[in-house]
């Protein structure tokens, strides 16, 4: 399994509804003005068709599309290069300034959409459906976004982020957990160019390549349901393992999470990823903190300040040859590496220099423990009730607003 741990998140007001209407509208009137828009023709809001836009490559200067069919447009005007090219290969490149190039085509745009004809687009050994667009980013890199079904998106996801071989009622509930967080993002992130990141920073998602009966049967035997509360869709977050107790979303984001509460969970013990342990040496410690912390120095010693109710770690003192400085557990995490400090609740010792850290659970901690969900599963519960017993307050059923 690849373990889910996020951590991003700006602002989230509740979903919105405005704002798609907000883009809906000048379509429908230009529709019937007789307006061309060619790309709301081609590829319609994400909203209007339940499309999810999910970012899946970017910090690239160049990027190779393969198929046996496509269709190739200018992003922005619509403007078709060519249909249903046969057996061809693409390669884009960044442009200085903001544009893309398609080399052996000596074509150049603000951004490309490619779209599969029925077989799948191919990137890197994976393969993804429908469409991607390919833009420049900020960093004078592209970025490529596959746009598709909700649902399919999820039918491919579950075996990245748990496996479809467990228990279906626990697949059932990542299913849902997966398709309220999407929505939420989708609404949260309705002026961005995406609405889910295919990295652990959202949900893992890497095409189409790990889609099997049972993942399709989870989302098929779903269709449609989220986690609400008081009628909206929440913030959804989960995690691979909890460690026993998960956090409140209080200590992870700026917000008010009332289903967000932390609780016991006596399911994930049998997890792999129950206990951990991991080691640095001062020196290493001092780098992977960054120069800004500690330019050419070595840590002496790191003190736990403060903890949170359930024991995860919210503030440090490092202490190094030539200053002290305090970091939160969350940024402490990230610089050492969410695969090498798998979760804030630890406990440290320190011998001849050396560190060690003794830990609990892999993730953040928030809310659906996976693990959890797989042995209250394997227990004999159904996904509502494991769902439930991780998000407080909340019904599950098909969103009504
Ligand atoms: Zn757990």
């Amino acid at each position: 399994m690849i373990a889910l741990l996020k951590f991003s998140l700006p602002a989230f007001p509740r979903v919105n509804r405005k704002n798609r209407d907000q883009r809906l509208i000048p379509r429908i009137l230009c529709f019937f003005l007789g307006i061309a828009l060619p790309w709301a023709i081609i590829a319609p809001s994400a909203e209007a068709r339940d499309l999810i836009r999910v970012l899946i490559l970017r910090d690239i200067s160049s990027v190779k599309v393969a198929s046996e069919g496509l269709n190739l447009y200018d992003l922005k005007s619509g403007k078709s290069f060519f249909k249903n090219r046969k057996n061809t290969s693409l390669l884009f490149e960044r442009e200085p300034g903001g544009r893309v190039r398609l080399r052996g085509q000596t074509l150049s745009a603000p951004g490309f959409l490619v779209e599969s004809v029925g077989p799948p687009l191919l990137i890197n050994g994976r393969s993804y459906r429908d469409q991607l667009r390919i833009t420049p980013g900020p960093n004078q890199d592209l970025w490529v976004i596959n746009v598709l079904p909700l649902e399919e998106y999820l039918v491919g996801l579950i075996n990245f982020e748990i496996s479809s071989q467990w228990p279906m009622e626990a697949i059932k509930a990542q299913v849902i957990a997966a398709r309220t967080y999407a929505f939420f993002q989708r609404g949260n992130r309705a002026a961005e160019p995406y609405d889910v990141d295919s990295g652990v920073n959202d949900q893992v998602y890497g095409g189409t390549g790990k889609e099997d009966v049972r993942s399709r049967r989870a989302v098929e035997e779903t269709r449609g349901e989220m986690i609400l509360h008081q009628g909206n869709p929440i913030f959804s977050v989960y995690s691979a393992c909890c460690g026993g107790k998960t956090e409140s979303g209080e200590y992870m984001w700026d917000g008010v999470f009332p289903y967000l509460q932390s609780t016991d969970c006596a399911y994930c013990l049998d997890s792999p990823h129950f206990l951990w342990n991991y080691s640095i040496d001062g020196e290493h410690l001092a780098s992977a903190l960054g120069n800004s912390m500690f330019s050419g120095s070595r840590v002496l010693r790191v003190e736990i300040e403060e903890r949170s109710p359930s024991r995860r770690v919210l503030r440090l003192s490092i202490q190094s040859e030539n200053a002290r400085r305090f970091i939160t557990g969350k940024d402490f995490r990230r610089l050492l590496g969410y695969d090498r400090l798998r979760s804030t609740n630890f406990i440290l010792t320190e011998k001849e220099g050396v560190f060690l850290f003794s830990g609990l659970g892999w993730g953040h901690g928030v809310g659906f423990c996976q693990w959890g969900a797989k042995g209250m599963a394997e227990a004999g519960m159904d996904h509502r009730t494991i769902l439930k017993s991780y998000y407080q307050g909340v019904e599950i059923g098909k969103n009504q607003r």
